[in-house]
């Protein structure tokens, strides 16, 4: 959903668009006013005029005027297929427009023949590739909108939403193959006094660092997530709770021994883990997280950096 800021870029946006697409629409209207005066000033109308014809003409050409407007207004200059598009379909209309003004006045055939075909193709070849810039712009656009939907925007990492998708899927996948999996929930230790210290940049930097960290040491299998705040979770999957206690520690090592370096200053800190394992009787994956949820503060009631684990 589109935040409050965003909905008056947006509609600032539609504005000036409209403001374009009148121009275009406005030119297409009058330049075809000026042709039929100029028409009836040079040419003779027909002596029968085929009235279903020119009332099918004059059908095509308001739905083409109407695609030119509809196209530009809910289109965006940053596809490129507002300008693709609307002057394709200006081409089309003056090719439609050119054979409806020939139920009415008398031309030579050729002339007719050769301007409508002209103006067909290249209207159809700019609308051909305005429609291509539209579908690429679109799945590009669908590519961000996922990304953005799936992604802490800090750290780059796996939100909370789509990290529980993954950890419903496992859950699934453990009742299914009997096949556990292991969860372990991480959080920074006073962190609090880093930000104080520090100051929130150096902490949002921290934060930023031990995901790549955390990135780095698990398998492409296991997911790392921001769970919250200065908090971490990890799935790893088909991997019960002996190994998922031996991975968490040597993460908690690994931190405990790398230093984040801030101009001459070095700052280190420490991580507590909480570990649990899925277990048959689980209903949901809500008693998974309960329980290392509690391993966590069992962690840091036992002085923090340090590996606990709940088992029921
Ligand atoms: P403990 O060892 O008990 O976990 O202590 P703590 O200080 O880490 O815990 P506490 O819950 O008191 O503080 C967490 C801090 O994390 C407070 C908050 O300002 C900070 N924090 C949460 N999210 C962010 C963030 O995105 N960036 C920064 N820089 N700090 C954050
Ligand atoms: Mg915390
Ligand atoms: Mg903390």
């Amino acid at each position: 959903m589109r935040g409050v800021n965003e909905d008056v870029f947006y509609n600032r946006n539609l504005k000036n668009i409209n403001e374009k697409s009148f121009k275009i629409f406005s030119i297409v209207i009058y330049s075809s006013f000026i042709f039929i005066f100029i028409n009836f000033s040079f040419y003779t109308t027909k002596s029968s005029i085929n009235y279903f014809q020119l009332f099918a003409n004059a059908i095509l050409l308001l739905t083409t005027l109407y695609l030119i407007f509809i196209t530009q207004k809910h289109s965006t200059n940053k596809s490129g297929f507002y300008y693709y598009t609307s002057i394709g379909f200006s081409f089309a209309y003056y090719g439609l427009f050119v054979i409806a003004l020939d139920t009415i006045f008398v031309y030579p055939k050729e002339v007719v023949n050769i301007s409508s075909k002209l103006l067909f193709v290249c209207g159809y070849s700019l609308l051909a590739i305005g429609v291509t810039k539209w579908i690429r712009y679109n799945e590009n656009r669908q590519d961000e909108l996922s990304y953005q939907a799936n992604t802490d925007e800090l750290t780059g990492i796996l939100n909370r939403r789509s990290f529980t998708r993954y950890l419903e899927h496992a859950f699934k996948n453990a009742k299914i193959r009997s096949e556990p999996f292991s969860l372990i929930i991480i959080d920074i230790d006073f962190f609090k006094d880093i930000n104080d210290t520090y100051g929130h940049m150096v902490g949002d930097e921290i934060l930023k660092s031990l995901s790549q960290l955390m990135e780095s040491s698990f398998r492409t299998s296991d997911k790392v997530c921001r769970w919250g705040g200065e908090e971490f979770a990890i799935l790893l999957p088909s991997t019960g709770m002996n190994n998922a206690k031996n991975v968490a520690e040597k993460i908690r090592n690994k931190v405990e021994n790398c230093s984040y370096q801030v101009k001459e200053k070095s700052i280190s800190y420490t991580i507590s883990l909480g570990v649990s394992e899925s277990l048959v009787i689980d209903e949901n994956i809500d008693k998974i997280i309960n329980r290392a949820d509690k391993a966590l503060y069992k962690a840091k009631d036992s002085g923090r950096n340090c590996v606990k684990a709940i088992r029921t």
